[in-house]
Order: C-alpha cells, then sequence, then structure tokens
C-alpha cells in the first residue's frame, strides 16, 4: 500500500560535515516526486536518507523528523533492516545479483525476510507479479532460469525494478535509474514509473529535467548556497507550476539552462 513521506528540519552530515540543511516536506502516495539540481546539491543523500541507506556510511547521520505512516523512521525503536523492505530502491547503474538467474534475482529480496518460507507456488506467483508489474515478463518469460546479467542493460533495470517491488514495498526510491541507459530503455522506464505510482509511492533522482517535467508529478529544486555550504530546498511544488512559473529566482535560472 502505498504511503506518504512527511519530512521536517531534516540535516544530514558526513562526520562534521553538514551535507543538506533543513528539508520540510510531503511526499505524496501514489505520486511521483521528482529531486533536481545541480550536481553535489545533496539529492542523493538526501534519497538516500529517506530510507536510512544513508547510515550504511561510517559517520553519517541524521537530524528530524521523516515519518510514514505515523511512524519516525528514526525513532531509535525503528530497525532500519525493516525500513528499508518497506522503502525499496533502485539504483543507477542496474545490479541484479551476477550468479543468480532471472528468477532468483526476483526473489531474492523475499527470501532474506527473516524466519519467511516460500513455497515453490507462491515464488512463481511473485516472480510473475512482479515482472509483469515491471513491464519485463514477456520478454523474459520462456527464459526465467537464465543468468539476470544475460539481459540487456535496461532489461537489468527492469530486472531491478522487479526484486524491489516483490517485496510489495510501501514506497520506492529511484536514484538516476536511467543514467546508464540509452534513450529507447530510458523510455521503457518512464513507461513504467507512470504505471508504478498506481501501487506505490515513487520518488526519483534525476540529473534529467526533461525527465522530471514527463515523469513527475512534484518537484523539489535542491541547490547550494555557496561552494562548501550545504545542499537545501529551494522550491518544491507541482511540477508543471515548477516548469511554467516557479517561485524562486534560482529555480527559474536552473530550470532556463542558466547554470547546472
Ligand atoms: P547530488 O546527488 O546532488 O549530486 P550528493 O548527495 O551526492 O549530491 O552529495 C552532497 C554532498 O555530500 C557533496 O558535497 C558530496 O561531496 C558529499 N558526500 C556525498 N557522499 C559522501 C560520502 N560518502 N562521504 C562524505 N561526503 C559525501
Amino acid at each position: 500500500m502505498s504511503k506518504s513521506i512527511d519530512i521536517s528540519d531534516v540535516n544530514i552530515y558526513y562526520g562534521d560535515f553538514l551535507a543538506v540543511e533543513g528539508v520540510n516536506m510531503t511526499i505524496r502516495a501514489n505520486a511521483v516526486t521528482a529531486f533536481i539540481g545541480p550536481s553535489g546539491c545533496g539529492k542523493s543523500t538526501f534519497l538516500r536518507s529517506l530510507n536510512r541507506m544513508h547510515e550504511v556510511i561510517p559517520g553519517a547521520r541524521v537530524e528530524g523528523k521523516i515519518v510514514v505512516d505515523g511512524q519516525d523512521l528514526y525513532d531509535p525503536n525503528v530497525d532500519p533492516v525493516a525500513v528499508r523492505r518497506q522503502i525499496g530502491m533502485v539504483f543507477q547503474r542496474p545490479n541484479p545479483f551476477p550468479t543468480m538467474s532471472i528468477f532468483d534475482n526476483v526473489i531474492a529480496g523475499l527470501k532474506l525476510n527473516a524466519g519467511k518460507r516460500l513455497s515453490k507456488a507462491e515464488a512463481e506467483e511473485t516472480v510473475e507479479r512482479s515482472l509483469r508489474g515491471a513491464n519485463l515478463w514477456n520478454e523474459v518469460k520462456d527464459r526465467l532460469n537464465k543468468p539476470g546479467m544475460g539481459l540487456s542493460g535496461g532489461q537489468q533495470q527492469r530486472l531491478c525494478i522487479a526484486r524491489a517491488i516483490a517485496v510489495q514495498p510501501q514506497v520506492l526510491l529511484m536514484d538516476e535509474p536511467c543514467s546508464a541507459l540509452d534513450p529507447i530503455s530510458t523510455s521503457a522506464i518512464e513507461d513504467l514509473i507512470h504505471e508504478l505510482k498506481h501501487d506505490f509511492t515513487i520518488v526519483i533522482v534525476t540529473h534529467n529535467m526533461q525527465q522530471a517535467a514527463r515523469v513527475s508529478d512534484d518537484t523539489g529544486f535542491f541547490n547550494l548556497k555557496a561552494t562548501g555550504e550545504p545542499g537545501h530546498l529551494v522550491e518544491f511544488n507541482p511540477t508543471k507550476k515548477m516548469f511554467a512559473n516557479p517561485d524562486d529566482p534560482a529555480t527559474e535560472a536552473y530550470i532556463s539552462g542558466r547554470f547546472g
């Protein structure tokens, strides 16, 4: 079930370095939210804070609240592994497990879920549902036992999306999911993102403003006040408004290509 995310006063550090400062926003359920902004302004760092992936880096920490379904993800009683199960992630480069078949890649996350024994029928049902959900079923249904690495880059990325949705997360985070793909594969992923928002809350970082305009409902523009200063959220608005009539002159300058 898709959920909204309420973010208040979030600061994100790497050791003593404040990378992202003072973020407030509500990410809507069943919508696509895009983060744009120049390199180094903290988009990826902020995205990773949304499922506590950030804290796998030693010394990294988050202040503030990130609330999903009434639960602060950073509450000391919350298990980060459970958070990452609820809030899945797809990375820049497709990363199927190299030794596994297509079938086993899709159910890898489910198998990891503690104590859950997966029947053959349940595994088959999940694999078909997830591959259909990732618009990949028709291309791979006759070779499920072949290695995931044998697929094209775009197919591998859809396989990674199938693996992420197999555990039925509430939110799907995507960190520049098309940056390693050709235009046709990119377009297939963008179509898929449109479909996935019916079932999931989607958050995508993209360096491509046209992509943000094409796929997202809401957009957050991040920027740096100056080199060495923390990144911050300049503007958060419905995508149509942001691209037609932004509130902030810095957003206007960025989307019209004057910097970044
Ligand atoms: P963006 O995604 O907008 O390009 P990042 O989130 O990657 O920005 O980076 C934001 C800031 O945090 C940058 O100053 C970057 O150098 C720093 N940073 C990113 N990852 C790390 C890390 N693992 N350790 C220390 N600093 C980092």
